[in-house]
């Protein structure tokens, strides 16, 4: 077998990992994710480049959840000739249908963009492409099937696949695929683990991700490999504080939220701190019709959330007047919120200000001192939110030039991505060193930080951190 990392490798995003091989005596290839690259300059670049491979040559593809940077390709995969079938959980191709429409959907917003701005004479260069279309996106989520966490099954002759859950966002999976490498009776097999994206075990969402036992050959993620996140306690502390402060001077609240997951995680936290009185009764408004449909399918998913999830979702049901949500759905709505100058919470996408409705909510809130803006997730190199974790003076929002005069909080412990220490915990649970290991999605110095930790405090030796598109024998 061999694994080429063309994407997420050396960097957070486009995560696309191509295995190949001789299983049960048959040429074998499959696909690990398929994730569109984002951030920076040369994200477009990259995901309008054809695929370092034939498409149809694929036999399947893995699907570990459905955050775009690990599934947005996969409609342009499937028009490209994949005919096969893509494994992923029920929770994410649920999840997948409200994901891949909006993405399509936010390509062609930014090609008429251009377009006009071209025909104004202001756009220089080449216009971006559209990557796929609706059509396009519903003849891949044709090709979904689904297996729950736990069982077994079997994409081809010779494989022997399993998902665990990962704890990173409703239906992450970490996947367990064991390969018969020979013909041998019984068949040598060798157990490779992707963990995709792990889940932090303090999350008051998902259940921390599930200790897998043995590996011959392990593919981990390491976005937070070089950093500890700060404990839920300081992070409740510190939403108390902003949000309490910030709305006893009159200002508003941004929460540029991922719709998937960190929604949800930070309407749970507050309701939390209502429920303990930390907090007054708020008015949240939920801007981002993607992350309204995503929180009503997490409720429809209630059970696969942790127990203290499960049980504030019912007392939130028995007292909505504690958190008033408003789902704002259309665009008037939306801009409607502009008008408001103070007391409210404002969440929205995307979770990196890189575009969506966020936008317009910043070029109104940021100039005002009394405002705040609270950062949940990782920000990539290049994108706006990271601008505004480095304290920018201004950022360039619409073509105008928006001074920052809003208060800017991170809430680091909001994080659904494992920091160092959730990393380690999840490596001693396997029972011996895997074979060889593959540290992948992070920036260099994180990824080069957590192989080091693996060295120093776990003893593991082969610890590699592969370059793109350089396939590696394993
Ligand atoms: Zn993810």
């Amino acid at each position: 077998m061999q694994i080429r990392f063309l994407g997420a490798a050396g960097e957070v995003t486009g995560s696309q990992h191509l295995c190949e091989g001789t299983v049960a005596g048959e040429a074998r290839r499959f696909l690990v994710d398929c994730g569109l690259f984002q951030g920076g300059r040369d994200a477009r670049e990259k995901n309008e480049r054809p695929f370092a491979f034939d498409p149809a040559s694929l036999d399947f593809v893995v699907l570990t959840h459905a955050h775009l940077d690990h599934s947005g390709l996969l409609p342009r995969l499937c028009a490209a000739g994949f005919s096969g079938p893509i494994y992923t959980t029920p929770a994410t191709r649920e999840l997948l249908k409200i994901l891949l429409p909006d993405s399509a959907h936010l390509q062609q917003a930014d090609r008429e963009r251009a377009e006009r701005r071209q025909a104004k004479g202001r756009w220089r260069g080449e216009l971006p492409e559209v990557l796929y279309g609706q059509e396009e996106v519903q003849a891949c989520l044709a090709q979904v099937r689904t297996f729950d966490y736990g069982l077994t099954f079997q994409p081809v002759p010779g494989i022997l696949m399993r998902f665990h859950d990962a704890g990173h966002i409703l239906g992450s999976a970490i996947a367990a695929i064991d390969v018969a490498v020979d013909q041998v009776s019984p068949p040598k097999t060798r157990r490779l683990v992707f963990s995709g994206d792990l889940g932090h075990a303090g999350c008051p969402l998902t259940p921390p991700p599930e200790l897998v036992a043995s590996a011959d050959v392990l593919v981990i993620e390491s976005t937070y490999g070089d950093r500890l996140h700060k404990t839920m306690d300081q992070t409740r502390d510190e939403l108390v504080e902003v949000v309490g402060h910030t709305l006893r001077h009159g200002g508003n609240i941004v929460i540029p939220a991922f719709a998937v997951g960190r929604t949800q995680e930070v309407l749970l936290l507050l309701a939390q701190l209502v429920r303990e009185k930390r907090l007054p009764h708020l008015n949240v408004f939920i801007d981002s019709p993607m992350a309204t449909a995503v929180t009503q399918l997490t409720a429809h998913f209630r059970d696969a959330l942790e127990e203290d999830a499960q049980e504030m979702l019912a007392w939130h049901e028995a007292h909505p007047e504690a958190l008033r949500l408003k789902l704002v759905s259309d665009v008037e709505e939306s801009k409607a919120l502009n008008q408001i100058r103070g007391g409210a919470i404002i969440v929205s996408a995307s979770g990196m200000c890189e575009g969506g409705r966020v936008l317009h909510h910043l070029v109104n809130n940021l100039p005002y001192r009394q405002n705040a803006v609270i950062i949940t997730g990782f920000q990539a190199h290049g994108t706006t939110g990271r601008m505004l974790v480095e304290k920018a003076r201004t950022v360039r929002l619409f073509g105008q030039e928006v001074p920052v005069n809003a208060s800017v909080h991170t809430l680091g412990g909001l994080s659904a991505h494992a920091d160092q220490g959730g990393l380690l915990a999840w490596l001693k649970g396997f029972a011996a060193a895997p074979g060889q290991v593959f540290v992948v999605h992070g920036e260099p110095e994180a990824s080069a930080r957590l192989a080091e930790v693996m060295h120093e405090r776990l003893g593991w030796k082969h610890v590699a951190l592969p370059e793109r598109d350089v396939a590696y024998p394993c």
